[in-house]
This record gives structure tokens, C-alpha cells and sequence, in this order.
């Protein structure tokens, strides 16, 4: 049995699983993730990897990490989030470790794992949009990950043909999908909702203690859940924007099936809904012929660590 690591760098963890060939992850654990310290994210990557391997016998290990990842699967090119620039990452935490290390961006081992065993498995082209404080994508085009020529294809998030000037992106632009779809989004229109029709928004302003600008993002799933006007306009708006994005993907990829991961995924038809409306409202005659479904990806926040072991057990292969 060939088994490899899998680890997820995020915002406030580095968590690793080891993983089998058919995507059954036997193992997990994890580490605070320190900001702003790149020694101790290797360091942190390093103690995951050793923790795993006192149990399992580990051939390679595959890393997901946010930003922009060189197309030889080695350096973080950029990553705003952990403050990274030019980090020849594989080549430190395979010194550390003393293993075969891959590298990869986030949001591509996500659908990587979704694809080799999850929800996109029976089809050979798929598009991921992952929805949480941002907008990650992910492209599979026959079988192979879209990386591009530079490593850093497939930002779907900072794509804006939907509002070209709108409002300012982290990325040094305006009126990118992120800034219109994201959990972060979501919240903000119910936000702004609430403050301008407080009328339609009794039960989100109940949930949160009467103030517009301390709702959150849970009690915006769960105001929806009980019928609420603001907070289901809310999630019309991210659903404008995500169903109008899809159909662009399905003029440029015509992929088998879309999916929609991250922590927004769990309010379920909530959102899921409003993006097919949209979805189907923006394909126009395209919808007369064969189009791919928009789901829910299947395997949750793993999805990450199954994808980065896959990618490492066949690191051979560079897509
Ligand atoms: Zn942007």
C-alpha cells in the first residue's frame, strides 16, 4: 500500500493527513499556524509530517498552500496572507523531512482531490469555486490540473467581467469575483441590507443584538434558514455573481460538472439555488444544448489534504 502526506497550510492552521491510494485518509493532525514566520510555518509543516510518519510508512508528501505557486511546483511566488515572496518552500521542507515534497496552490489540490475521488470523479473536465473569506477556482481539463504557463492559472476569484470597476480587490484590482461572492461578501450585503430595510431583516437583527454591523456570516445561514427577506437577498446577491461566473466558465471550459466547496457550502441550497437560477438565467441559448450541472464538492475541508497526497504520490507527473 503506497501511503503519502497530505498538508493543508491555512490562515490559522497547518493540518496534515496521511492518505491511501483510493483517497481514505487513515490519520490526521495539525498545528497553530504562526503568521508572519515562515521558519516556524516549516516548522509547524515538519512536526506534522513527523507525527504522521511515526505510525505510517510515508513515501512523499504534497503541500496545498494560498498564492501563487511557480510552475515547477517549488516556490511560493506570492502569498499576501502568510506575508511569503519567492519562498523555495519544496526545497526547505523536503531538506527538513527528508521526503519528495510538492507544492501547490490551494485551491488546485482541492479540486484535484474532488476530482481523483469526490464529486467532479466521473467527469474529465470540472471548474471548483471555493467560497470562503475569498473566492479560490480551480480548473481540471482532461484529467490534467490547469496550471498555465507561469503556475498561476485558474484564479477564478480575480476574474471581474461581471464589475470591472468595482470595488477594490486585495489583488491590486477592482471589482474582482471575490469581492462579490466570497463569505466576506455575503455577510457585507446582509449587513447593508439590514442597515437599509430593517424592516425586512427582524429576524437577522434579533440574531444579532439589534446592530447591523455585528451581524456574521452564520447568522446570516441561519436568518435565511427561518425566511428571512435580507438575509436570503443576500445570498441572491453571491449568487448573481457566482451563477453569471459559471456560465462564463461553461463559454471557456465547457466542463462536465461545476462545483462549489468552502465553509459558505454549508448553508446548502440556500446558496446553491440562487446560483443555478443565475446560472441558468446567464447561459442563454447555450442552455438548449448539453451543460454541466452546478453541485455541492463532496468531500469537505479533506478535500485539500487528499489532493496534495494524490498529487505527491504521482509527482512524477507534472501537469
Ligand atoms: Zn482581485
Amino acid at each position: 500500500m503506497s501511503l503519502t502526506i497530505g498538508v493543508d497550510i491555512g490562515g490559522t492552521k497547518v493540518g496534515g493527513g496521511v492518505v491511501d491510494e483510493n483517497g481514505n485518509v487513515l490519520a490526521t493532525t495539525r498545528r497553530p499556524t504562526p503568521a508572519d514566520d515562515t521558519p516556524g510555518v516549516i516548522q509547524a509543516v515538519k512536526e506534522v509530517v513527523e507525527e504522521l510518519r511515526q505510525s505510517h510508512d510515508i513515501e512523499a508528501v504534497g503541500i496545498g498552500a494560498a498564492g501563487w505557486i511557480s510552475s515547477d511546483r517549488s516556490t511560493v511566488m506570492l502569498a499576501p496572507n502568510l506575508s511569503w515572496k519567492n519562498e523555495p518552500l519544496r526545497d526547505k521542507v523536503a531538506e527538513a523531512i527528508d521526503l519528495p515534497v510538492v507544492v501547490e496552490n490551494d485551491a488546485n489540490v482541492a479540486i484535484w482531490g474532488e476530482h481523483k475521488f469526490g464529486a467532479a470523479k466521473r467527469h474529465r473536465s470540472s471548474v471548483l469555486y471555493t467560497i470562503g473569506t475569498g473566492v479560490g477556482g480551480g480548473i481540471v481539463v482532461k484529467d490534467n490540473l490547469l496550471r498555465g504557463t507561469n503556475g498561476v492559472a485558474a484564479e477564478i476569484g480575480h476574474t471581474r467581467s461581471v464589475m470591472p470597476d468595482g470595488r477594490q480587490c486585495g489583488c491590486g484590482r477592482t471589482g474582482c469575483l471575490e469581492q462579490y461572492a466570497s463569505g466576506r461578501a455575503l455577510t457585507r450585503a446582509a449587513q447593508e441590507g439590514a442597515a437599509e430595510h430593517p424592516e425586512k431583516a427582524a429576524i437577522l437583527l434579533k440574531l444579532a443584538g439589534g446592530d447591523p454591523e455585528s451581524i456574521t456570516g452564520r447568522q446570516v445561514t441561519e436568518a435565511a434558514r427561518q425566511g428571512d427577506e435580507v438575509a436570503l437577498g443576500a445570498f441572491d446577491f453571491i449568487g448573481y455573481y457566482l451563477g453569471n461566473s459559471a456560465a462564463d466558465m461553461v463559454n471557456l471550459i465547457d466542463p462536465g460538472v461545476i462545483l462549489v466547496a468552502g465553509g459558505v457550502v454549508d448553508a446548502g441550497d440556500l446558496l446553491l439555488d440562487p446560483i443555478r437560477k443565475h446560472y441558468q438565467e446567464a447561459l442563454g441559448n447555450r442552455a438548449q444544448v448539453p451543460v454541466a450541472e452546478v453541485r455541492a464538492a463532496e468531500l469537505g475541508s479533506k478535500a485539500g489534504v487528499i489532493g496534495a497526497a494524490d498529487l505527491a504520490r504521482h509527482r512524477e507527473i507534472v501537469p
